[in-house]
């Protein structure tokens, strides 16, 4: 029997509808590529993306075309999110920080026909347009003064949507229908496009909105520094319009200080950022003897989260970090570590050995872990195994892929990631499965060596990466970049290892390196490391006895 409810399309417009409607006045505010702070509110974000919808109309844009943005968390980013996706476009948010030629392999792969970008990425775009014939217009996002002189034909964001009609339809179209393509950074192999639905990023923006999720009310105020690039943004450019929080959204300037000012100054609540971001805001604050006076908490995701950055975060500013665990092919969150009725009842000390996990499963998802054969694993808390996932809010495949869909024989999509599940659901990673360090058959986990090795005090970072040994197969080496100003020997790394972690697990060297190299998501490169180490090889005795 059919239900007698009314039929409501999932589509992500719906979302700025009601923003503007029921939460019209609530702000958006911009640190400008222009320079100053811009103040919007959400029905100016809407009249703004109606103009952009109209523009693309106009321009040729149908349904299914690729409109790419390359920039910032901006306002008038935004604005083009919602006018594309409000059409049936798809939005391609491309990061500016990857190689040049990266970019023009995701270009061409997608098809983008028309780009959005900030006015930084002028000289990108001169290198790489005239090897992506698809883009057939470029609008950068900025006033008419602002806007670079390029050798390309390009024109002006403000010009471009003045005194447009704010009439465009949106949706009307399958729920089922693409709404926006993320491509994956391609640390293994080329990058890979997720292509995300109307109704998938419309679950998943009330799956993160969930207490044991985000969390986010009408009361918070939330900044944002997730790039609109990474991951879908994590989803919050729907669910802060979605509960009519006030949104700030930090432009170019992620540094320590420029973030510190817009938290104080629009009285942020909630954030969310990968662990670098919160590293620089605290070695700010520690330098300015700066407070946090109204952020209350904090998510941290996309690599493993130190315990320093929980620590200070909680003991020194009173904010309470969340660790939060998914992937772009994941919408992303899948996981988010919050307290179950059990850990609840421990010490706020016992609780952080669950806050260093990945967390519990969102509603709507389901994990599970497997042997090399493909065999279920126990949840017991010890057994490593791949993590495997599945739900409406999981690729099913990539974005032009010959090979098909990306599941196993049960539906799961394997996520790369090699973890433990213990008895009340906390799933940790120990390892992505290209990084896991096999030693004498056994897994180690180079993410717990790292985390245990950033807590020395003179490590600013730890990498562990596995090298091949006659013996063992692999042993693990740390490498370590230290603070400004610090000097150590390799023995007080090792000392300070000590009884933390087992001792085969124990790196066999320590190499001091001036900077460990970071990937355009913010996330150590360990395939670069390991390129610069090529010719490494192990101290004479490591290799020979141990
Ligand atoms: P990329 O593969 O392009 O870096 P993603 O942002 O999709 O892109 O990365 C997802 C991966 O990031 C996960 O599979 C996992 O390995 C890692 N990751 C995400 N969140 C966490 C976390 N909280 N702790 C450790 N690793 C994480």
């Amino acid at each position: 029997m059919k239900a007698l409810m009314q039929d409501w399309s999932m589509t992500l417009d719906k979302i700025l509808d009601h923003a503007a409607r029921w939460h019209g006045d609530r702000e958006v505010i911009t640190r400008s590529v222009e320079g100053p702070i811009v103040r919007a509110a959400y029905a100016d974000i809407h009249a703004g993306a109606k103009q952009v919808s109209h523009g693309l109309l106009e321009a040729g844009v149908k349904p299914g075309d690729r409109v790419a943005t390359l920039g910032w968390n901006s306002n008038r980013h935004l604005a083009v999110w919602y006018g594309t996706i409000g059409i049936g476009a798809v939005l391609h948010s491309l990061n500016p920080r990857l190689f040049p030629e990266q970019l023009v392999y995701i270009v061409n792969h997608a098809g983008d026909e028309m780009l959005f970008a900030d006015p930084f990425c002028a000289p990108l775009l001169e290198e790489i347009l005239p090897q992506c014939p698809t883009v057939r217009r470029v609008i950068f996002l900025s006033d008419l003064a602002h806007t670079p002189n390029t050798s390309f034909p390009s024109e002006s964001y403000e010009p471009w949507v003045a005194g447009r009609p704010i009439d465009a339809a949106w949706g009307g179209f399958d729920e089922n229908s693409a709404a926006g393509l993320c491509y994956t950074s391609g640390t293994t192999g080329n990058p890979k496009g997720v292509l995300y639905g109307h109704r998938s990023n419309y679950l998943h923006t009330m799956m993160s909105l969930q207490p044991d999720a985000l969390n986010l009310s009408a009361r918070d105020t939330v900044l944002l520094i997730v790039p609109m690039y990474h991951a879908n943004a994590w989803g919050v450019m729907y669910s802060a319009p979605m509960v009519g929080a006030k949104l700030v959204l930090p432009g170019q300037k992620m540094d320590g200080a420029s973030l510190h000012e817009l938290i104080e100054t629009e009285g942020v609540t909630y954030s969310a950022g990968v662990p670098t971001n919160w590293q620089m805001l605290l070695a700010h604050l520690k330098e300015t003897r700066g407070k946090l006076t109204t952020l209350q908490r904090v998510t941290v995701g996309g690599a493993a989260l130190p315990e320093s950055i929980i620590l200070t975060l909680r003991d020194d500013y009173g904010v309470d970090v969340i660790q939060g665990w998914g992937m772009t092919e994941t919408s992303p969150l899948g996981t988010v570590s919050v307290p179950s009725s059990k850990v609840a009842k421990l010490s706020i000390d016992e609780q952080i050995v669950y806050k260093l996990k990945q967390g519990r499963l969102l509603c709507n998802l389901d994990l599970k872990l497997v042997d090399d054969e493909d065999r279920r694993l126990p949840h017991d808390g010890t057994t490593f195994g791949r993590l495997m996932i599945k739900g409406p809010t999981v690729a099913s495949g990539y974005y032009g892929d010959r090979h098909g869909d990306a599941l196993d024989d049960e539906g799961f999509f394997d996520t790369g990631d090699v973890s433990t599940i213990d008895a009340d659901g906390y799933m940790q990673i120990t390892d992505r499965a290209k990084d896991v360090i096999k030693s004498g058959g056994e897994w180690i986990s180079s993410i717990d060596v790292e985390n245990f090795a950033m807590g020395h005090r003179k490590a600013a970072l730890c990498a562990v990466i596995g090298v091949t040994h006659p013996k063992w197969d692999e042993r693990p080496i740390l490498l370590v970049q230290l603070k400004p100003g610090q000097a150590a020997e390799g023995h007080e790394f090792l000392d300070f290892l000590d009884g933390k972690i087992p001792k085969w697990w124990m790196p066999d060297d320590v190499v001091f390196v001036d900077e460990i190299p970071l990937g355009p998501t913010g996330k150590i490169d360990k395939k670069l490391l390991r390129q610069r180490l090529t010719g490494y090889s192990l101290p004479f005795d490591a290799a020979v006895t141990r």
